[in-house]
């Protein structure tokens, strides 16, 4: 277990900002019709590919304490034995939320719990897809960059256009950039631009 004693402000902050969205969706009832289709086709996806039901880890460190880099994207995902893994970053989404309570107050809740759905199904996408690292194996920077270029187009289609064609939500700057950068590339994950805009996202030299 990475927190054996979690900070009791971690534990309520899980408990009331973010199990509350990762719960809707896991048991079917986000209202949101098409980002909950979206989440159950991967769910069933996952479920006939890998052998172990899927687990979540929570930790209360950052990303910055964890893996020595700035928050970015607050779950992580892997492979384990065959089980699909979550590693829910609780520090990284407290710190998020502060931030947009400072910077947009009446919005930022609506805002934080479109991201928590957003990065779900991302991270939901990955292991539906297969682009996923498993066991031991740590991603090279080619393969962290293919798996993301090649993934994000699957959230961006079926998670973020919905979000904001359909339901007219405003969302984190973050998510508005990978909606615009994938319309604005003609929704081709193999133009030059939608490269560039992944590999500059995710800190990737080509
Ligand atoms: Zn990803």
């Amino acid at each position: 277990m990475l927190n054996p004693n979690p900070k009791p402000e971690m534990v309520t902050f899980l408990e009331r900002r973010i199990n509350p969205i990762f719960n809707s969706l896991l048991k079917g009832k986000y209202r949101l019709g098409l980002i909950q289709k979206a989440f159950l086709e991967n769910d069933k996806l996952i479920r006939g590919k890998y052998p172990v039901p899927g687990k979540f880890i929570n930790s209360d460190k950052t990303s910055l304490e964890l893996f020595n880099q700035d928050i970015q994207m607050p779950l992580r995902c892997r492979v384990e034995k065959g089980q699909p893994t979550i590693l829910v970053l609780v520090g990284d989404w407290l710190a998020i939320f502060n931030k947009l309570k400072a910077s947009i107050p009446p919005k930022a809740e609506s805002v934080f719990e479109s991201m928590l759905a957003i990065a779900l199904n991302h991270e939901f996408d990955h292991f539906a897809l297969g682009t996923i690292p498993q066991d031991d194996h740590i991603d090279t920077p080619t393969e962290a960059f293919e798996s993301e270029r090649t993934t994000w187009p699957r959230t961006c289609e079926r998670t973020l256009k919905p979000f904001i064609e359909i339901y007219k939500k405003q969302l984190s700057d973050n998510d508005m950039g990978y909606h615009n950068a994938w319309m604005a590339c003609g929704r081709n994950a193999e133009s030059e631009e939608w490269r560039s805009f992944i590999a500059e996202a995710y800190g990737i030299e080509l």
